[in-house]
């Protein structure tokens, strides 16, 4: 309506507060940007072609460098806010489909998982070219990649009653932010100035060296998928409680400072959560995308 000129631009500079705001969007830029990054490098030509097709121009073919995307728009798409994370009963440490995936206002499938699930099943008509797929496949491909990303960050698995460490304040050494925003943003920070020259592609870089030596073992097993099934984030969302339980939440108390210690021994965890995030998002788009005939997307 005209006459709302005023409230346009007061919602226009609000949007633009809120995305100010710390410690609500999921894995920082930095994250989503590493694990977007580690996917390019495994996936097939097949899926790689795909990838490319669907990705907007302003990606100039770069996956990684539109990941963060949901995160931008999630004021603007207000519904996509509660897919980012899903929430779990306080201190139970345990994450179940049924009893957890629903928004704050109990609509069901609207967490994390239940986007993964949505987002595949969308991707996986791309290859109904004689029907016009009736998604927008560039942003199917954009909040699958993210939402990978994201289920990994062990507080967007977190409890209920302290909205993932959001409302556990801490202080990072000496500056003052919430649990939440540690694990998002601020151990990768500090080790991208300890560790890694402040360079994102050294950082990179060392993830990827450890997925071909350290964890060579384990990273075979990350890209698979229980019963053939095309995409698997049950098991992700469980490891992501059980870590937070363990490592997140240990010693991190309201008022609590966390130095050295706490960013030492959690870094590992963070590390490996970017490489799991990568492996298995190229994976899930590698079955996406292969030509070879698959088991419908199975939802729990
Ligand atoms: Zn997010």
């Amino acid at each position: 309506m005209y006459g709302s000129g005023l409230w346009s631009m007061m919602g226009t500079a609000l949007v633009f507060l809120l995305m100010l705001i710390p410690g609500i969007m999921g894995w920082g830029k930095e994250g989503h940007y590493a694990t977007c990054k580690i996917a390019e490098g495994y996936l097939t030509g097949e899926a790689l072609a795909a990838v490319k097709q669907l990705l907007p121009d302003s990606a100039e073919g770069d996956l990684a460098s539109v990941c963060s995307w949901p995160d931008e728009i999630r004021f603007h798409y207000r519904w996509s806010s509660a897919l980012h994370y899903v929430d779990t009963p306080d201190f139970r440490c345990n994450y179940e489909y049924c009893r957890d995936c629903h928004d704050s206002a109990g609509h069901k499938d609207r967490c994390v998982t239940g986007a993964i699930y949505n987002y595949t099943m969308q991707l996986s008509s791309y290859q109904d070219s004689i029907v016009e797929s009736k998604y927008n496949l560039t942003e199917a491909l954009l909040f699958l990649s993210h939402f990978i990303g994201d289920v990994h960050q062990p507080l967007h698995v977190g409890f209920t009653g302290d909205l993932g460490g959001n409302t556990i304040i801490v202080r990072w050494y000496r500056r003052k932010t919430n649990l939440h925003h540690v694990w998002d943003t601020m151990i990768i920070d500090s080790a991208l100035k300890t560790f890694y020259n402040s360079d994102l592609t050294i950082m990179i870089h060392a993830l990827q060296q450890n997925i071909t030596n350290d964890w060579l073992n384990d990273a075979s097993s990350w890209a698979i998928c229980a019963n053939n099934h095309t995409v698997c984030p049950e098991p992700y969302a469980s490891e992501s409680i059980s870590a937070a339980c363990k490592f997140a939440y240990r010693n991190a108390t309201p008022g609590s400072t966390l130095g050295d210690e706490y960013f030492l021994s959690r870094l590992p965890v963070v590390e490996k959560r970017l490489a799991q995030g990568g492996v298995r998002l190229a994976a899930t788009l590698n079955r996406i995308f292969s030509s070879q005939p698959k088991i419908a997307v199975a939802r729990r």
